[in-house]
Order: structure tokens, then sequence, then C-alpha cells
């Protein structure tokens, strides 16, 4: 079955008609015959967004969520307000708690504020757990272990998994929140996808890379457990000829992985996450390696006060670069890194383009990091004949969807054809 879009601003075409059959983009026009499914009107028709690393597992669990942080509640009053939101006896889970809500945590300060349901709390950092007495006791942690003393515990996610209940995860509204904003497809960037998480996944209407079980393999790296270059080219070089994405949130870290790709050969479709610290001196050498780069270069803007307080001075101007590291031509694109960062890409792209560290990038530059294919992702996406039909219909043309970048303009999305979202 087909569709015929009339009347829509095609990249370098102007405005065209786009007959979509199978699938696929099977022609375009002017005046294509047949009925007319929907009238474009002028505006913009782009490849659908990628979100190039996202954590949908977790954007899902947020949903069932209370949000803590800094931003989301005020003082001690707003915290306790946030905790006894639900029905006494039903677990609360709280993310996003950081010391400047509430102080620091522990079992006692949470019993204080809400004893009669089983509270947990997670760290803005991830890294950190907090559970009341009633979280304590229906977990059988109570006594056991530091933990089991104070309530907390620092990086145990994978004990906590098994003993608190499952979390309901939303992912109807993580697709459906996505597709109003023109996403037609995710790359799920979790180290350790569990059993089963790409069967959980597929309700989504979204295109679907899960890093782990399709390519590339997702490599975190630990500045305590930190192999030497040597270990990692090792690691790299059995993992071909699959692609790695190497998780580099710190200097030494970039630097390993670098080396180790010297070491072990890059390969097509390598990647370097986050590149949080990227030292001048490295680019070129990124570069020569052709290793893409998949940074958030929204997250200098929305965390720009813990930056100023927790990054050392001589990272500082090396952080999430993005201007500097496309025009010395490293293939770079983008990824919300939700829940961890803002899930709308049209925010990330303001972000990229309003950013007042040098490291800002043009309106279309800023687009193009999330038009790239999930295998390629600094390669853009091109609606031409026999092009996947996964498209993002906007209300407005292209120029002054680069001059708002906002998610307003989004009018529709189709993935293969299908809508998933309309208006
Ligand atoms: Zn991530």
């Amino acid at each position: 079955m087909g569709v015929l879009i009339r009347d829509v601003e095609l990249a370098g075409r102007g405005r065209v008609d786009v007959r979509v059959e199978n699938g696929r983009v099977v022609e375009i026009g002017r005046r294509l015959a047949g009925p007319v499914d929907v009238d474009g009107r002028g505006g913009a028709l782009l490849p659908g967004l990628h979100d190039h690393h996202v954590h949908l597992a977790a954007l899902a669990a947020d949903a069932a969520s209370v949000r803590v942080g800094p931003a989301d509640v005020h003082g001690r009053a707003g915290f306790a307000a946030a905790l006894r939101g639900g029905a006494p006896g039903e677990w609360v889970r709280a993310v996003g708690y950081h010391e400047s809500v509430a102080g620091e945590l522990d079992r006692w300060v949470l019993d204080d504020v809400a004893a009669d349901r089983p509270v947990r709390v997670q760290h803005r950092s991830g890294a950190m757990w907090v559970l009341n007495s009633a979280a304590l006791r229906a977990t059988g942690l109570d006594g056991h272990g530091d933990g089991g003393r104070d309530g907390r515990f620092w990086r145990e996610d994978e004990r906590l998994r098994h003993l608190v209940p499952p979390v309901r995860l939303d992912l109807e509204g993580v697709g459906r929140r996505a597709a109003r904003l023109g996403v037609t497809g995710f790359t799920n960037a979790d180290p350790h996808p569990g059993h089963g998480l790409a069967q959980i996944l597929s309700v989504l209407p979204q295109r679907l890379v899960v890093m782990g079980v399709d390519p590339p393999v997702k490599l975190m790296l630990d500045d305590l457990t930190l192999p030497t270059p040597a270990q990692l080219a090792v690691t790299v070089a059995g993992l071909r000829p699959r692609p790695v994405a190497v998780h580099c949130v710190t200097r030494v870290q970039l630097l390993v992985t670098l080396l180790a790709l010297d070491e072990a050969g890059p390969a097509v479709g390598d990647r370097i996450e986050h590149a949080a610290v990227v030292p001048e001196e490295t680019i070129d050498w990124i570069r020569r390696l052709g290793v893409t780069v998949v940074t958030q270069p929204h997250f200098p803007v929305e965390r720009a006060r813990a930056y100023a307080a927790d990054v050392p001075s001589d990272d500082r101007p090396h952080l999430y670069r993005c201007r500097s590291l496309a025009e010395a031509g490293v293939p770079v694109a983008a990824g919300t890194d939700a829940p961890y960062g803002a899930h709308d890409p049209w925010a990330v792209m303001r972000a990229a383009v309003e950013r007042g560290d040098g490291e800002a990038v043009t309106p279309e530059t800023a687009l193009n990091l999330f038009l790239g294919r999930p295998e390629q992702p600094a390669e853009a996406r091109r609606l031409e004949i026999g092009a996947a039909a996964d498209l993002c219909l906007l209300h407005v043309p292209l120029r002054e969807a680069l001059d708002a970048l906002a998610a307003d303009v989004v009018r529709a999305a189709y993935v293969g054809g299908r809508p998933i979202h309309t208006l």
C-alpha cells in the first residue's frame, strides 16, 4: 500500500511530491498522479531523526519514578511531598537526587519523611541508591553489610535489581513521545544488554539498534579498573570483525582507547561514546583513525553548574567538543543519553547551537548530528529513490525549522512508510 505526500520541501529538490511504497521512497517529482494522502503544504520532509545513544529501559523506568532533583523539588518539604505522592505501602522509586535538595541521605533521613512505604532514592550520579527502613526490611537487606546498616548502596545495582520489585516500563510512552519529536530510530547503548532486552524493546514503533546484540559492541571503561592499551587492543582484536563503541568520559580513557585502536587497527563503524574530554592534540589522531565520535553537545549547557564545580579546570576547555571535531574532519554524531540527558533531540540541537564555549555549531550541523545512518552515525541519510521511508514531516520549510530548532515544528513521523505520529 502506497502513500503519496504532496508538496513537501526536499533538500536539493525544492517543492516536490513523494511517493512511498513497500516502505521505501519510489518516486519523487512534481504533480505525481494518484490520490493524495498527505498535503505537505510546503513543509520540509527530512529523514526521521535517529538518537544515536540512549538508554531506553532506564528512560521507560523513569516514567514510573518520582523526580527529586534540584530542578524538580525544593527543599526538604518538597522532597517529602514528592516521596509521599503515591499510596502508603506502595514502593517509591525516586531518581535524580542531589545533596543540594535536602542534604546527605541515609535510611533515617528517609524514615523521617516517608516511613510508611518502601522508598529507594537514586543519586543523580547513578552510582548510589539509598533505601529507607521499610525498603531494607522488604528486601531482606536490613542489617546486612554496610548498606544494610545505613541504607546507602554504592555501585550495587546488580545486587539490588534482584531484590527490589520490577519497575513498570512505559515503553509505549517512550515510543509515543519520541515519535512526536520526529524520532524514527534509536541506538540503545546499555553496556550489558540483559537477557531479552531486544525483545522487550521491540514494542517500540521506531527502528532499533541494541548495542551488544547488534553491532557495535559497547565497551565500558572505568578509571579505577582501566585496562592498559595493550589489554584493550587484545579485547578489541578478539571482537573483530565487529566494530566497537568505547565509553570514554575522561582524558585517560580516551588516550587508552586511541592507543588500543592504533594497535588493533580501526574497523568501519568504530565509535567513541561521549568523548567527554578531548585534548586538542588528540583531534587529528581521532580523525586519522576514522572513528566516529557520538557526543552529547547539550551536556556543557545542561550540566553547566555541576561542571563548573566538579570538572578540573584543565579539562574544562575540552568538554564535549563538537565544532572543533567537525571542522577537523572527525565524523561526529549525537545521542541524547536519555534519561541522563534531555530526551528531546531538538533541545540537544538548540544547545549545540547556543553553547557559549567556542564549540557551538551551525543549525545545519546540529540537525545532521541526528540524521546519520545507525551503523555510520556521521553519514547523513538522504531521501532519494530506494531510501527507507523513515520520515519526519515538518509544518514549516527547513529554513524556519533551523531558526527555531524546536520540537513543535514536527508534524508527522513515518517508519517504513507507516505513520507513527500524525497531527
Ligand atoms: Zn549512555
